[in-house]
């Protein structure tokens, strides 16, 4: 069994036919399918217009989430998450559990800090429906990409603000994703500095250290952030997945091989493989419930 905990629809070239296709090459049994609510304020011409459905404010709705999961029921897991600053997110979630088969919250990407009143109330209210929710830490880099038209693309905020927005919603799961969040695994000074730092890791970074200290964070190993965590320094990311991997997930984000590829050279002992693989996946998603 193996499934994809992070990817979207109708997202570089892959309608649903060609996701299902590139499944079935690849092994992967089950694909969580995520949103990215983007209002025209967060809308980054150059990343939304190449890699997402056209429109002037589109990101990956939830219609094109629900159409993958007509398609093909037994091969996708839905998910979905509003922006934090739509003032009717909550409704929006309530309406959408009610009425379809979301069992996941996310993706939630958005340029508000997690720990900012209206997040809270949102991610307050994913727990209490039943939702797990896959979430973006990204600082504002230079990523070397054009920038316009914001100065840079900071999301979710920093490492603090998951901090104490963990602190905040204990009722919620929450699976960290994001270049922010995988530059903390190691514990030096390049997190706001480099999108993908590759300097070998210093131990004592912030992720291991909240993946320890609190029950509800689980992270997916997902693009290219993720791969980049694991492979700076490849013994200690052998060794980190095998301490945290009642919390980590497997994950793609993209369509490419690359982690697997990376994961088979490992020869991780096979219960810590089969959590990462598709246990802890497993485990997260249960019946949603308003
Ligand atoms: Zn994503």
């Amino acid at each position: 069994m193996l499934i994809d905990a992070h990817n979207h629809p109708d997202y570089h070239g892959y309608t649903v036919e060609k996701i299902i296709r590139d499944m079935d090459e690849q092994g992967i049994d089950k694909t969580w399918l995520l949103t990215w609510d983007v209002p025209q304020s967060e809308y980054n011409v150059r990343s939304n217009q190449n890699t997402m459905p056209p429109g002037s404010e589109s990101g990956i709705p939830l219609d094109r989430i629900l159409a993958a999961g007509a398609a093909a029921p037994d091969r996708f897991v839905l998910g979905y998450a509003p922006h934090p600053k739509r003032p009717d997110s909550i409704e929006r979630i309530n309406s959408a559990v009610s009425l379809y088969d979301i069992r996941l919250a996310g993706e939630y990407k958005s340029r508000t800090m997690f720990d900012d009143p209206d997040s809270l109330r949102l991610l307050r209210r994913f727990g209490e429906v039943g939702l797990p929710v896959t979430i973006h830490l990204e600082y504002g880099t230079d990523s070397g990409r054009s920038n316009y038209p914001w100065r840079d693309w900071w999301y979710g905020g920093t490492i603090g603000a998951l901090d104490r927005m963990l602190a905040a919603c204990p009722e919620t799961i929450i699976v960290a994703h994001g270049p922010g969040w995988w530059s903390h695994i190691s514990n030096d000074d390049l997190f706001d500095k480099h999108m993908y730092p590759n300097a070998p890791v210093k131990s004592g970074g912030a992720n291991p250290a909240l993946l320890e200290k609190y029950p509800n964070l689980y992270a997916d190993l997902s693009a290219t952030s993720g791969y980049t965590a694991l492979t700076r320094d490849p013994e200690f990311g052998r060794q980190y997945l095998i301490d945290h991997s009642d919390k980590l997930l497997f994950a793609r984000d993209i369509y490419d091989n690359k982690l697997m590829d990376h994961l088979k050279t490992l020869d991780l002992p096979s219960d810590a493989s089969d959590k990462i693989m598709y246990g802890n996946a497993e485990k997260l998603v249960g019946a949603a419930n308003v």
